[in-house]
């Protein structure tokens, strides 16, 4: 077999993600040079542009390695080749996202939303649905967190070196970078585009950040959620206004818009003067088009989370465009009233040009009815519902490849406890490898209860619940055979002043008390350390306000690795929890004081430490294995991995959503 052409079909298996979540691919590049393939957070398409020619040449002298390049490259092409057997309309679904976590090596994700973005596109890509993303491309991302010794956090951002990621130019017929550009006031903004293959899903990324285009122009794709509001606008009309224009470039139509989160919402305007313009409807007969082919996913009870500006704002950049097509402000001003007169909200906008909309648990999607129909009036007439798709997480991208092989090749019956139990130790091994590496210290023990709690430090998730009775917590603490030990990891956002005052007391908890070799602050959470983590820890920590936590997936990966849930009955975890795998949190949830809620709370999860969690795992047969903990593991793995997996989301996303609007229902 030739080398070229063996160095050709590694670089394109290198240059789509699903060499990301493909444990064979994963395997075999860490084994070309597991040097360089970790230098750049296990990215393969880094790996294969600064491989020498020698090196690559002397992993392909054995035959058995040839073999295994032949395999992965059919399995590649099959995967890439092969036909839906769920869906076999070719009508396409566009799917709107201001963020996408698909790697660790591509940081333009900050948390939740955008990890399920892209497990959306990976799910997509599996059952082979005709969809295609898009997003930004952020010259520094979201912010990487370092913390000084004093536990305040700071944040940096890196340029990062797109040249050496899994992305390519999109190519316009001069085989050039595609460039479009869109008009904002009297300028005109060029804006590159970028390609990532998704597997068989391609991602279009848009970026403004070069000399042709004015200093202020250029910024606009500078961060990931941008403070300055002027400028988190402006976001908001590049990415939807650049996704019409190549639309029109691809000469596509698609059937569904699908609009994760309100970020992308204005889209609908764009395809408004699109239609009047080009189709010759009147405002009516195109709105009433762009709702019939448009749907929306709300991802947050949380007002932070619902983007809104000053009507003024909006005036200055759409007025003379409405003006144009004969629209009155005050028209699309009604249509972006959210709850607040004053303010134009990009939720609202979407609401109201939707003909389906959906929360992201059955709880979510009850909490955002009872909002929104005091709000809304198309929600209180019961023209739109807010229908339930509860959130699942792509089990290629977050579930062991051990636990994964066990559960396939076993009933839930015949699974051998003390195998499971090695395969979870060695994970937890893994774990605590990665937390040495990066402190420096021999931290953590594989043989003591560990309790994990990751995910953003945004106020409402009460990360410094469990300090609320700190001599209550310090005696479980204390050094003896039955000790417990913590992990937490998370960013809180650059202005959330409280979030960062909560990384800096657990850090200081530890300190003040010499704890530091078991309740532990790992910087830098992302989506290699959440791997880690939801493979690694014992137990799960989730104790959000509810119902603030709409859904919550980091449980979900966490279950599903056999990590049991110890959660707040929030988000999706009450449409799990069956009493036997994994624990409630309830005791404050009726309660309106909130310091009283916290302490009711707080007072349940240290009982429930004292009394199920820590006799449990501490149980152990003759063979050291904890039956009774394991046997609640299997019960985790049964009742999450089928149906909390992003399949089965988006199965349900397919049924209620992208086909009854194709199939115009
Ligand atoms: C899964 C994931 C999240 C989501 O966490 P939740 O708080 O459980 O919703 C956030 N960040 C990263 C890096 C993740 O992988």
């Amino acid at each position: 077999m030739n080398f070229e052409l063996q160095k050709k079909h590694l670089m394109e298996i290198a240059q789509n993600m699903w060499c990301t979540w493909d444990n064979q691919s994963k395997q075999l590049f860490s084994e070309i040079d597991l040097e360089l393939y970790e230098e750049n957070l296990k990215n393969p398409y880094y790996l294969m542009q600064k491989i020498s020619d020698a090196k690559l040449e002397e992993f392909l002298s054995k035959n058995e390695n040839i073999k295994r390049v032949v395999n992965l490259f059919s399995r590649y092409s099959n995967y890439m080749n092969s036909r839906s057997n769920v869906w076999h309309s070719e009508e396409k679904i566009v799917y709107l996202s201001m963020e996408y976590g698909l790697h660790s090596s591509l940081p333009i994700y900050s948390g939740g939303l955008g990890v399920l973005s892209g497990d959306h596109l990976k799910g997509a890509s599996d059952l082979q649905l005709p969809l295609i993303g898009f997003g930004l491309l952020y010259k520094y991302g979201y912010f990487k967190q370092k913390i000084d010794e004093d536990g305040n956090q700071q944040e940096y951002y890196d340029k990062i070196d797109w040249e050496n990621k899994s992305l390519q130019k999109a190519l316009d017929n001069d085989k050039k970078q595609l460039k479009l550009k869109v008009r904002i006031l009297e300028d005109e903004v060029i804006v590159k585009v970028w390609k990532i293959m998704v597997g068989n899903v391609p991602l279009y990324l848009f970026d403004t950040d070069f000399p042709e285009n004015p200093p202020r122009y250029q910024k606009i794709t500078e961060k990931l959620y941008i403070s300055d509001r002027e400028m988190r606008l402006l976001q908001e009309i590049i990415l939807p206004f650049s996704t019409v224009k190549m639309l029109n470039k691809l000469n596509c139509t698609p059937a569904v818009y699908h609009l994760n989160e309100g970020h992308s919402a204005l889209i609908v305007l764009k395809r408004l003067f699109q239609m009047m313009d080009k189709q010759n409807l009147d405002f009516e007969q195109a709105k009433q088009k762009i709702t019939d082919s448009t749907v929306f996913t709300t991802h947050t009870p949380v007002p932070a989370g619902h983007e809104t500006y000053s009507n003024d704002l909006i005036y200055k950049y759409f007025a003379e465009t409405l003006q144009k097509h004969n629209i009155e402000f005050d028209l699309i001003k009604k249509l972006g009233k959210g709850n607040s007169h004053d303010l134009f909200s990009l939720s609202a906008l979407a609401v109201n040009f939707s003909c389906r909309i959906n929360g992201v648990s059955k709880l979510h999607s009850q909490v955002t009815r009872n909002l929104w129909k005091d709000i809304f009036e198309k929600i209180s007439s019961g023209k739109t519902k807010i229908r339930a798709i509860t959130n699942g997480v792509h089990s290629g991208t977050w579930l062991a490849d051990e636990i994964e092989r066990l559960f396939t090749h076993h009933s839930r019956e015949t699974i051998d406890k003390e195998q499971f139990w090695n395969i979870h130790q060695n994970l937890k091994r893994h774990l605590i490898e990665l937390v040495r590496e990066r402190k420096h210290k021999e931290v953590l023990q594989e043989d003591k209860l560990l309790i994990g709690f990751a995910r953003r430090f945004a106020t409402y998730k009460r990360a410094t619940l469990i300090l609320n009775d700190k001599e209550r917590l310090l005696n479980l603490l204390k050094d003896n055979d039955k000790t417990i030990q913590f992990i937490f990891s998370g960013k809180a956002h650059p202005a959330d002043e409280e979030g960062k005052g909560f990384i800096k007391a657990i850090i200081q908890f530890s300190k003040q008390h010499q704890l530091e070799n078991r309740f532990i602050f790992l910087e830098d959470y992302d989506m290699d350390v959440a791997q880690h983590l939801v493979k690694g820890v014992d137990v799960w920590l989730n104790n959000p306000i509810k119902p603030k936590e709409a859904s919550g997936t980091s449980g979900m990966k966490a279950g599903m690795n056999g990590v049991l849930n110890f959660s707040v009955l929030d988000g999706w975890w009450p449409e799990c929890y069956d009493g036997e795998n994994g624990w409630k949190i309830d005791a404050g949830e009726y309660e309106n004081d909130p310091q009283e809620k916290d302490r009711k709370d707080a007072d349940q999860i240290y009982s429930i430490l004292e009394n199920e969690i820590i006799p449990k795992y501490y149980n152990r047969n003759g063979d050291n294995i904890p039956e009774e903990w394991v046997e609640m593991m299997i019960n985790a793995v049964s009742t999450i991995l089928p149906q909390f997996n992003i399949e089965r989301m988006l199965m349900d996303y397919l049924n209620k959503l992208y086909k009854p609007v194709i199939e115009n229902d």
